[in-house]
């Protein structure tokens, strides 16, 4: 289902997903007057913790996603990772925003990467690949280094490797048997930025000041905003993601991961039609958040202003943090303009996001050191 429909506070917003952007997304709905309705695999997780209703089922339980679908007023995800076919029934049952066909593009590298070079976006020169010819191939064709990446259900860097000079190629491929990959030529960037953009059912677009993304292996580390770029650039990323924004026909939000070379050019990796971690620091930076912008897009209210209160930096938590034994909470809250983001999650393993910190400063640069002291304190006694 599909339309212009406007649901005002008192409706059901269904999320697919459990984790911490559903948390979040959660507490912006609810604070607006929404009841929000989960669905999850996993019992009691960080968005069930703060939704009105949560449903635990299995992505293709089709009776659990079917009724789930009957018993909200709009559907929307804050997570793409799902079978093809929960989507689909899904969409039969309810309005659901944004709609399929863009979580089915950005669920997958090779489609993504497709769409986004068929509309003449600049991505990174890439390749299909099914066998191990085709890499041998491929790889004549784009060069070394390369990275070679599983097309399907990725994030935080799995499934991905890398073919330096000295790589072997068929030790790459083994263990790879069968299973469809993406093979793309490495850039050479200066700086990874990621821009989210917001759209309405009439298409108006907002979008926010550009976020500067650091990453520790593979894994988003520190996020700053505004980016220490040029205002040329930084105008030409957010061009780029309401472009992107516009010809997926999206409502909701869209967040544009793109690496910036030295000469300024910008080239786009990923896509993710929903809130992102590198738009987190939004909740303490920007006049309207992330979340509260999803919630305004999804269900048809005007969009809310992105201008910067103040520079900002958030930095992840990880559950490395929790090695040495419970974080020094009160400590790393002595630093007054620092925030905690806690997602309620109960093993802290290492590499999992268990929650974050924002710093807002006089400077980005102030923000940053405050966010990093307050992470570090985390692990005083
Ligand atoms: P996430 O879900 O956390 O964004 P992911 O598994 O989808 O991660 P990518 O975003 O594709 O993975 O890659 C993770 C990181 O690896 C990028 O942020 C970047 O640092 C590096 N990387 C990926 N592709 C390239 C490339 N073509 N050239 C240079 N670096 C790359
Ligand atoms: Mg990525």
């Amino acid at each position: 289902m599909t339309g212009a429909k406007t649901l005002l506070p008192g409706a059901t917003i269904g999320v697919m997903g459990g984790g911490q952007l559903g948390r979040m997304f959660a507490v912006a709905a609810r604070r607006m007057g929404y009841f929000v309705h989960t669905f999850s695999p996993d019992k009691n997780g960080p968005a069930a913790q703060f939704s009105d209703q949560a449903t635990t089922a299995a992505y293709d339980d089709e009776e659990a996603v079917r009724r789930f679908a009957g018993a909200i007023d709009v559907l929307t995800f804050e997570f793409e990772n799902m079978p093809a076919a929960t989507i689909e029934w899904a969409s039969h049952q309810q309005l659901v925003r944004p709609k399929g066909a863009i979580l089915l593009t950005a669920q997958n590298r090779l489609r993504e990467k497709e769409f986004l070079a068929g509309a003449g976006f600049p991505v990174a020169p890439f390749r299909r690949i099914a066998n191990s010819s085709e890499l041998t191939q491929a790889i004549e064709a784009i060069g070394r280094p390369a990275i070679l990446k599983g097309a399907a259900f990725g994030y935080d860097g799995k499934g991905q490797q890398r073919i330096d000079p000295e790589t072997e190629l068929a030790a790459v491929w083994e263990g790879r048997e069968d299973e469809l990959c993406v093979l793309e030529a490495v850039i050479d960037f200066e700086k990874e930025i990621s821009v989210i953009a917001a759209r309405d059912p009439s298409g108006a677009t907002a979008v926010f000041p550009v976020s500067e993304n650091i990453h520790r292996n593979h894994i988003l580390d520190l996020t700053l905003a505004p980016a220490r770029i040029e205002e040329r650039v930084a105008a030409a990323a957010r061009e780029l993601a309401c472009d992107v924004a516009e010809k997926l026909d999206l409502v909701g939000l869209l967040a544009v991961e793109m690496f910036l070379k030295s000469d300024g050019e910008l080239i786009i990796n990923e896509l993710a039609p929903r809130p992102h971690n590198s738009g987190h620091w939004t909740i303490e930076g920007c006049v309207t958040s992330q979340f509260e912008q999803n919630v305004r897009a999804v269900c048809g209210l005007p969009l809310g202003s992105t201008g910067l209160l103040r520079p900002t930096a958030m930095v992840n938590l990880l559950g490395d943090v929790w090695q040495g034994g419970e974080p020094h909470w009160p400590a790393a809250l002595e630093e007054p303009n620092v925030h905690l983001h806690l997602y309620g999650k109960h093993q802290p393993r290492p590499g999992r996001k268990m929650g974050h910190l924002t710093a807002v400063g006089e400077t980005v640069e102030a923000a940053v050191e405050s966010a990093r002291r307050a992470r570090e304190r985390l692990a005083l006694n």
